[in-house]
């Protein structure tokens, strides 16, 4: 079985550009043709909504937000009702509040926005947004947007729990502060084997495994391949900390604790060899119940992380009461914070309310050298991200570890 891949070939994007500047329209259509794309040009944003009636196909939409007529954010509430949206790359020559206030706009009406960019342009970080990867990417924020209808039935996702088709994909994690620990530790990510299409990720099925209420089935499966296959590394002398996500249930669930314990007593691992990850926005639903599981499980070892930390809008002092170890800066911040300065006031933020409150910090979501530097300037423990590995299966792990400590 391999690592994760990327997702289907699937047809070049056409791209549509909207821009009241004929010479800023001008180089635009020079880049975007020179990235070898189809493109369309339009002056006024009220020729472009009539003529183009419905959308076929991959899209994407570069629009300038200020325009005389009709302005950017009127396109994209035309868009919001449209079969079908282009993803949008947005443009303004105003302060960068008014492109994050259009990005938080068109991602409340469900659109999927590839990028911002400021004038004057950056050519490069157009180039870059053009980039198959870029786009792919877009694709699966699309995939997710539109999976809140569920993609799969209740009963197939019963059958999967019966018939043991989840696997785990495990995802280094690199330090940059060595503190006498190894270099490495990796993220365990669920996948479903699914019998016809291949491998299926979380996204697609966790939500509906939640509300049938199924996570402790999945959990209890997670929890033994993890710490199972932990056992089996250990035995060849791989000593390695696993991070195992779960779910709001989990937490309030006042036997979670010993299930822990025994699972890891039983296969001769000492608590302190995995994390934790519990998502920042469902921590506060049973506050009570999840400080009595969470305070136990901390008593016992086990290292306790706060996941995309950032995008939970949870009260601050409530959290820091709460008995965490780590904190993971969401990957939304992460992976922007090199070109936007909000993104990057938000990472560093995150990172010294980690060393004020004794946390260690991870950034997840880095996919570039120069983030990581970045994150490494400022102080963060460890990285996470595709650009130190993509996720992998169990036999892959190894290997790749073999490889990172012999270059
Ligand atoms: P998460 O725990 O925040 O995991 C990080 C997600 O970001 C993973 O997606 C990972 O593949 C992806 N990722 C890592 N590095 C990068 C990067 O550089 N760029 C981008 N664009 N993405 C990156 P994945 O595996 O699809 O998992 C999605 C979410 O599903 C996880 O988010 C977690 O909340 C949940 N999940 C995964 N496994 C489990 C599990 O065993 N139990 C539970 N309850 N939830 C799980
Ligand atoms: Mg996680
Ligand atoms: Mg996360």
């Amino acid at each position: 079985m391999s690592g994760d891949v990327a997702s289907p070939p699937s047809p070049a994007p056409k791209v549509y550009l909207i821009d009241d500047e004929l010479d800023i329209l001008q180089i635009l259509r020079d880049v975007v043709e020179l990235s070898g794309l189809e493109v369309h040009c339009f002056s006024q944003a009220d020729a472009f909504m009539k003529e183009i009636q419905c959308f076929e196909g991959n899209n994407i939409l570069i629009l300038d937000l200020q325009m005389p007529k009709t302005d950017g954010i009127e396109v994209i509430r035309h868009l919001a009702k449209t079969e079908n949206p282009p993803d949008l790359i947005l443009i303004s020559g105003q302060d960068s509040a008014v492109l994050s206030g259009a990005e938080n706009l068109a991602v409340a009406h469900s659109l999927v926005v590839l990028g911002t960019l400021e004038k004057p342009l950056s050519i490069t970080r157009l180039r870059s947004l053009l980039e198959p990867q870029a786009v792919i990417r877009g694709r699966r924020l699309r995939g997710n947007i539109k999976s809140t209808a569920d993609d799969y039935s209740a009963q197939e996702l019963r059958e999967a729990l019966d018939l043991d088709q989840f696997c785990l994909h495990y995802q280094p994690k690199e330090e940059l502060v060595l503190s006498g620990t190894s270099k490495y530790s990796a993220e365990c990510l669920v996948r479903w084997r699914h019998p016809t299409q291949g491998i299926i990720y979380p996204d697609r099925f966790i939500a509906l495994i939640e509300r049938q209420g199924w996570m402790p089935d999945l959990t209890s499966i997670v929890l033994q391949q993890a710490i199972g296959q932990q056992h089996q590394w250990q035995e060849e002398g791989l000593q390695i900390n696993l991070s195992i996500n779960i779910s709001a249930s989990d937490i309030t669930s006042l036997t979670l604790p010993e299930h822990i314990s025994r699972l890891l007593a039983d296969n001769a691992l000492d608590t302190t060899e995995i994390t934790l990850e519990v998502t920042e926005s469902e921590l506060m639903g049973e506050l009570t119940t999840s400080l009595d599981v969470l305070t136990r499980l901390r008593l016992k070892g086990v290292r306790l992380s706060i996941d995309d930390f950032g995008t939970g809008y949870s009260s601050l002092l409530q959290l820091f009461r709460m008995p965490f170890s780590e904190l993971k800066i969401d990957q939304s911040f992460v992976s922007k914070m090199v070109v936007d300065l909000e993104a990057l006031a938000i990472v560093k933020a995150c990172i010294l309310l980690g060393e004020q409150f004794q946390m260690r910090v991870v950034a997840e979501g880095v996919e570039d050298q120069a983030t990581k530097e970045l994150l490494q300037e400022l102080g963060c423990q460890a990285v996470q991200g595709y650009f130190i590995a993509k996720p992998m299966a169990a036999e892959q792990l190894r290997p790749w570890l073999a490889l990172q400590l012999a270059s």
